[in-house]
């Protein structure tokens, strides 16, 4: 038995492994590979073996970098199972069916300009139909419970806390009474973070495959969120001004709302209208709302205290779904907050909430998550004096700030941590570095030495690391 990395090998992006066990194939993960966009296209289309063969697949978690390529795979001739969490179902349906969206405006606009240069037309890389098909073959389970993949493959899901519904994957594999346990930790979260549960450790594998996006630094100590959100909420108050949020839908949305809920109800701020712009983000909070259960400790506290019984909801809060009413906004001129999609300003209602705001130096935008470079989102938060919106230049007037350490992701210290426990409890022989640039992995392979812990890999793309069962 073995696994073979075929994606977020030294990189970031398109989390696939795939998983040989007693002839059965099993991919962990199916995720789209973002970056240069032919590339992109090319990797993501064209898989390293045949789709038809894949016997299951097991999901980590609904973000796209692990999810996007499932209808792909389905597209390909994959017909079997995909496990994943209940929640992680729900989030997968709204992010997969987004992305056909995506995929089939992408390529309507690739065609024209390759109608233009005299080529023929390329197909996209799938489309709706493909997603909903996808959907159709998801098999969804909740936390701690033991179930079979395939022969010879047992499974459980432990929280991750990276988002909701995200689990580590923790694998019994049997082939010829010869028995492995091996760890997936998909993306791996912070401990105390807001809304989440806190990662869980596994106590027993003697391989474990663990995410390392940050491991060769360490967060920045609790940050002062909520004193930023506050300090940039009075200020619009005082000039009757706007607050713009640009934020990813699935997961940070939620945050803010929660914490803003907080505040108010603990009467740190005073109201404001709140308005949470984008379709997807609506939909996500429902979906939010619907497994108040996979939340922490103190999510169900302000479940019970709250006179509405709901912490992500507060009085002036609205959710704008309607395009008509988002462009209502523009004339809405008493002081509020906009909280809007997509959170790297490349796309979205949120380029529109720029273009009518960034002039204004009463105005601020509050970016809330990680800014790629090349993205409009870097270009604003570099401090550069004009960007350009819908092919137009705009100065950048209004106040740029950026709540620090919101991260989804273990930090060093808590990657160490996390594996430490397992190597401590298990009989650990290896552990592969994925999600992750070589340079940090390099840093976390030195670090995870001097700790004292067992061989580890930082794969490429194609490396297979054989499973040995334990003599
Ligand atoms: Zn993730």
């Amino acid at each position: 038995m073995h696994v073979q990395f075929w994606g977020a090998a030294r990189t970031v992006t398109g989390s696939m492994h795939l998983l040989v066990v007693g002839g059965k194939k099993v991919l962990l993960d199916c995720g789209m590979y973002q970056g240069n966009r032919r590339e992109a296209f090319e990797r993501n289309r064209d898989f390293p073996f045949d789709c038809a063969e894949i016997d299951a697949v097991v999901l980590s978690h609904a973000h796209i970098d692990h999810s996007g390529n499932l209808p792909t795979l389905v597209r390909n001739g994959f017909c079997g199972t995909i496990f994943s969490t209940t929640v992680t179902r729900e989030l997968a349906s709204l992010m997969l069916l987004d992305s056909a969206g995506i995929q089939e405006t992408d390529n309507e606009y690739l065609n024209k300009k390759r109608e233009q240069l005299g080529k023929e037309p390329l197909p996209p890389l799938y489309v709706t139909e493909d997603a909903i098909r996808t959907m159709s073959q998801f098999h969804a389970l909740g936390f701690d419970h033991w179930f079979d993949v395939v022969p010879g493959v047992r499974c459980r899901f432990h929280v991750a806390g990276h988002m909701l519904g995200a689990a580590i994957v923790e694998l019994v594999l049997t082939e010829n009474d010869h028995r492995v346990n091996l760890v997936f930790s998909g993306d791996l979260g912070r401990p105390a973070r807001p809304l989440l549960r806190d990662p869980v450790t596994v106590s027993d594998a003697q391989y474990v495959i663990m995410e390392a996006t940050y491991g060769d630094r360490l967060h920045p100590d609790e940050d002062n969120c909520d004193e930023t959100l506050v300090r940039l909420i009075e200020r619009a108050q005082k000039l009757n001004s706007k607050l713009i949020i640009p934020a990813f839908s699935v997961g940070r949305t939620q945050e803010i709302i929660y914490r803003l809920g907080g505040l108010i109800e603990s009467k740190r701020l005073e109201p404001i209208k709140v308005f949470v712009d984008s379709p997807m983000a609506v939909d996500a909070t429902t979906i939010f709302r619907a497994n108040m259960d996979a939340m922490d400790d103190d999510f169900a506290r302000r479940m019970r205290t709250e006179p509405d019984g709901d912490p992500l909801y507060f009085k002036d809060l609205f959710f704008v779904r309607k395009a008509e009413h988002s462009k209502k906004l523009n004339d809405f001129h008493e002081p509020c907050v906009i909280i809007s999609a997509s959170g790297m300003c490349e796309t979205g209602r949120i380029v529109h909430h720029l273009r009518n705001n960034i002039e204004n130096p009463d105005n601020a935008i509050l970016f809330s998550g990680y800014q790629a470079p090349n993205t409009t989102g870097r270009h604003i938060l570099d401090g550069n004096p004009t960007v350009r919106l819908f092919g137009e230049m705009f100065d950048v007037r209004a106040k740029i700030e950026k709540l620090e350490s919101v991260s989804g992701h273990a930090d060093q210290g808590e990657l160490i941590d996390w594996v430490g426990e397992i190597c401590r409890q298990g009989n650990v022989q290896q552990i592969a570095l994925v999600h992750c640039e070589t340079e940090p992995a390099t840093v976390l392979k030195e670090k995870l030495g001097e700790a004292g812990m067992p061989e580890v890999l930082i794969p490429s793309r194609g490396h297979i690391m054989h499973l040995e069962p334990l003599r």
